[in-house]
């Protein structure tokens, strides 16, 4: 396979064989350090290594991948070699390397790095030389021992409290200085870091540090391979959906240096803000330094404008004369280097039609850039970004619908905190807001433990000096996360803004003791397991449980929303039970309740009294008597939910859950229950027992109840059409559909029919005036959806109820499955749950085969579906092909199944 073909890639002014285009083979970053070659961007020279030879490395090891590429590696060298005019492995004149990783979806920060390769103690003193500045040449070769210790000889920290052992070398030698920061060292002091660096790799690791170049390169090579497989990538892999085929590129470009000095510097910039979707361009940048102190956190970067640094000061409190002085933005100090990168991202944005994420380096007054990429943004962002792109002309409507990924509108519903609540609030930090969004919970201080507490139930804010790719799992399970350290573009708020989880950043006063288990801010201190809230969109801190309020749909969401209407060919319903949900629904886009579950209003109040009493009646005339008194209940339940919905259907299904479901199985509420039916507990007792069921989803529930037990379907058509003629007579356009559950034979079907038929034409006579109504079923049996000709041509509607038909497709239980599904997906025997996301090569099967055959028996028949997967955007996009007429979901992933529901219109073809 790779054998016969090329392998690697150069780019470079001269040529680029590479393109955009090429991400599956040469990873997001290569890709695009091409493409930006081939748009005349100044890129430093250099060469990737497919992602084919990933594979390679991951069957067959590095020897394979050194014999594979080796020729090719050596050509990629001349080629930077003739680019720079300089020789790979000559000391006098030293040509540097960094390696990186590249994968085709961007994992930022999950896999290695390597910067500087190439050094040695000969080469330093030629860098030293040829670059006049030893100190300069010190430090790089410092950084490189660190990283390469690290990454390819693996020095790591042994538990999670250990410090990098690499720093705490640091810190001793700058103890012994008396200095604070690592600016403050001077040359002699990184050598003595360097030595001590080897010394300490020899004794941990009993190998040599390498000292010839292209052993580094080799060794620099295979770690970026072999990170594809580190926990962390694995884990940021699980969490983003990325199969582990795809493996990494390796992109092995000649450095550039942005710690040469004060004309010197590297950041990262964003064309647009990533956090609320601003049309801004944006950054963060550091002069006299190297990349990884961007985004480490360990200097406070400045800002890229003069507007944004602006900004910045007034979020942490600096005054414009502090600003100026201490903090000045590029705009101010490199106006010339500014007004390029300005250029460059003008150009880059307009290139990608999309918002550009940049990194740069300047060298001594010259910019080069090192990557773009299509930035992660929160959601908020993301409808922001596209719905301005389209008014600025960048795009079409269908591009601006294809930018926002259904799921993330979550974010935008989520709740915000109440205005009045935060007035009140008493607020102890204070930080960057750089992810937004309201999260409460309690503190904890390290990722596993985070995942701990909340496999116990409880809500965690994850609190870190900073945040490192280790900690991807607790940030993904915690509420939010605050960081005492980093910027806008920390990694901390780089991830928080891509999960679309609340961030608050760099909140400087803050201070993390980790082996105490507190942070302190002044002359307080707040311990593990202490409530706070952050407020991610304005980087506000505050003590205890700050109450919020439901998110609204105004703005640039309401108008994408809009735009998916227009494009939308399926409907959007929502399961909604109580005129409260109903009224969210319609507050959301739904067009009509696909399912209210009536059951749910049996728990209210004091009526669940009722609902036992009939239960646990023995005769028919006891069974009356109790639904008597639910009757009114219901009707006025009813009446609220016509009310809301207005001129929309309300689809109301009757009864349907195992009766044992509502009876007491406790003692107190046994003896409540004797008492108020003027019986001995004894009696309640045995009832109870006599409800037990084996398998109660396979047993006496669905329309098996109704069929038994008629005078609830009675009691339950009675309370909806009494409920309808009574709302229409107050003006209100009533739409009732009247569902029965659980069918699997068409007798069944027409059993229940009947007495709602019969029910319906009392009351019409009663009340002398008609209801328009229609009268469906779920199809949720497999035999239902087997023999849905013969179901269709009596019922006017189905909706498929998928999460029965799921079950009882393939053979296990909704509420039992979590005992073995998690392991059935991770060993890929089914690649989504199930539940979750219709099984459209089964379930799916039966789905389309019963919209066919009801169809052809009744042409007008409406076909929808309740079950859950109603708001799961690939099940929607099935649900179109598969020519349904609506979806119905909860009333919080009403946008999302509108927006779902255009995509699959756009791209779906129908
Ligand atoms: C279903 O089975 O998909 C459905 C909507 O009904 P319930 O979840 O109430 O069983
Ligand atoms: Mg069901």
């Amino acid at each position: 396979m790779a054998s016969e073909t090329k392998n690697v890639y150069v780019f470079g002014a001269a040529r680029t064989d590479g393109h955009a285009k090429m991400k599956n083979l040469l990873g997001g970053k290569g890709a695009n350090l091409a493409e930006m070659c081939r748009l005349g961007i100044a890129v430093p020279p250099g060469f990737t290594i497919s992602t084919e030879v990933c594979t390679v490395y991951t069957k067959e090891g590095p020897e394979a991948v050194k014999k594979l590429v080796q020729a090719e590696v050596l050509e990629g060298m001349k080629f930077v070699e003739q680019g720079l005019g300089k020789k790979f492995g000559d000391s006098s004149d030293p040509l540097l390397l960094s390696v990186r990783s590249g994968s085709r979806a961007s994992m930022p920060g999950m896999m290695d790095t390597i910067l500087n390769l190439g050094l040695n103690d000969e080469a330093v003193e030629g860098l030293a030389r040829k670059a006049g500045n030893e100190r300069f040449a010190w430090d790089s070769y410092r950084r490189f021992v660190q990283m390469y210790g690290d990454v390819v000889m693996g020095l790591k920290p042994v538990s999670k409290e250990e410090h990098d052992p690499f720093e705490v070398v640091i810190d001793a030698v700058k103890a012994q200085k008396g200095v604070a920061l690592d600016t403050e060292l001077g040359t002699d002091d990184l050598k003595e870091l360097v030595k001590r660096f080897k010394g300490l790799i020899r004794a941990r690791v009993g190998r040599e540090f390498p000292t010839d170049p292209w052993e580094q390169l080799w060794g620099a090579v295979m770690a970026v391979f072999e990170s594809w497989n580190n926990e962390r990538a694995k884990v940021y892999r699980e969490l983003n959906d990325i199969p582990e085929s795809w493996g990494t590129a390796v992109n092995v470009q000649s450095m550039v240096f942005g710690n040469l000095g004060s004309r010197s510097g590297t950041g990262v910039a964003f064309t647009r803000d990533a956090s609320t979707g601003e049309d801004l361009f944006n950054g963060e940048f550091l002069i006299n330094a190297q990349g990884e102190d961007v985004v480490a956190g360990i200097r406070t970067p400045q800002q890229i404008t003069l507007e944004g640094s602006r900004r910045w000061a007034a979020l942490a409190l600096v005054d414009e004369e502090e600003r100026r002085t201490k903090f000045p933005s590029l705009e101010e100090v490199l106006p010339d280097i500014y007004k390029e990168l300005l250029a460059a991202e003008t150009k880059l944005e307009k290139h990608y039609g999309d918002m550009q994420d940049i990194e740069f380096t300047i060298q001594e007054g010259r910019l080069w850039m090192l990557q773009t990429r299509n930035g992660k943004r929160t959601g908020a962002a993301m409808v922001r970004i596209a719905m301005e792109m389209l008014r600025q002309g960048i795009i079409d409507e269908k591009e601006a619908l294809r930018r926002v990924t259904p799921e993330r509108l979550n974010e935008l519903l989520h709740p915000v905190f109440d205005p009045a609540a935060i007035k009140k609030a008493r607020s102890i930090a204070h930080g960057l807001p750089a992810s937004p969004g309201a999260a409460t919970g309690q503190i904890v201080f390290f990722a596993d433990e985070a995942e701990e507490w909340v496999r116990k139930g409880k809500t965690v804010i994850l609190v870190r000096q900073e945040t490192s790719p280790e900690d991807l799992r607790g940030m993904s399970v915690a509420q939010g996360i605050l960081t005492a350290r980093g910027g806008m573009t920390s990694h901390a708020a780089v991830v928080a803004r891509g999960m679309g989880k609340c961030c608050v950043a760099g909140a400087g006063a803050v201070r993390v003791d980790y082996p105490a288990r507190t942070m302190s801010v002044g002359s307080e201190t707040y311990k593990e397991g202490d409530w706070i809230s952050l407020d991610g969109s304005t980087g506000e801190v505050y003590l205890g449980q700050v109450p919020t309020k439901e998110a609204e749909l105004t703005g640039d969401f309401g108008a994408l929303m809009e735009l998916a209407d227009k494009y939308k060919r399926l409907g959007v319903r929502a399961n909604a039970d109580t005129p409260a949900d109903a009224k969210a629904a319609r507050s959301f886009g739904a067009k009509g309740i696909g399912l209210c579950r009536t059951e749910h209003m049996f728990f209210e109040g004091d009526r669940i009294k009722a609902v036992r009493e009939m239960i646990l009646a023995d005769d028919l005339a006891g069974r009356r008597r109790a639904l008597a008194k639910l009757l009114p209940m219901q009707r006025s339940d009813f009446e609220g939910l016509f009310r809301e919905m207005d001129g929309l259907a309300v689809t109301i299904r009757l009864l349907d859950p195992p009766l044992h479901e509502f009876v007491p199985h406790d003692e107190a509420n046994q003896k409540v229950m004797a008492h108020e039916m003027n019986v001995p507990v004894g009696v309640i007792k045995m009832r109870v027992d006599d409800l037990h069921e084996f398998n109660p989803m396979m047993g006496h529930r669905g329309c098996r109840l109704g069929i038994t037990y008629p005078e609830i379907t009675e009691m339950q058509t009675r309370a909806i059409l009494e409920a309808g003629l009574n709302m229409k007579a107050k003006g209100i356009d009533v739409r009732a559909e009247i569902m029965i559950p659980l069918v699997g034979t068409v007798r069944e079907f027409n059993a229940q029919a009947n007495v709602i038929r019969q029910t319906a034409a009392a009351v019409f006579q009663e009340r002398g005036e008609q209801l328009d109504y229609l009268l469906g079923t779920m199809i949720e049996t497999p035999r239902a959806a087997l023999i849905a000709d013969s179901i269709g041509a009596q019922a006017q509607f189905f909706s498929f109820g998928t999460n029965d038909l799921t079950q009882m497709t393939m053979g296990f239980s909704r509420d039992d499955a979590g005992k073995f599904l998690p392991y059935y997906l991770k060993a890929g025997i089914y690649e989504k749950d199930p539940f979750q996301s219709i099984d459209q090569k089964g379930v799916g099967l039966l789905v389309k085969m019963a919209v066919e055959k009801g169809r052809a028996a009744r042409s007008n028949l409406k076909v929808g579906v309740c079950g859950e997967h109603g708001g799961d955007p690939a099940s929607v996009e099935f649900f179109h092909r598969a020519g349904l007429d609506y979806v119905s979901c909860s009333p919080f992933r009403v946008p999302i199944a509108r927006l779902a529901a255009a995509q699959a219109a756009i791209d779906g073809g129908k």
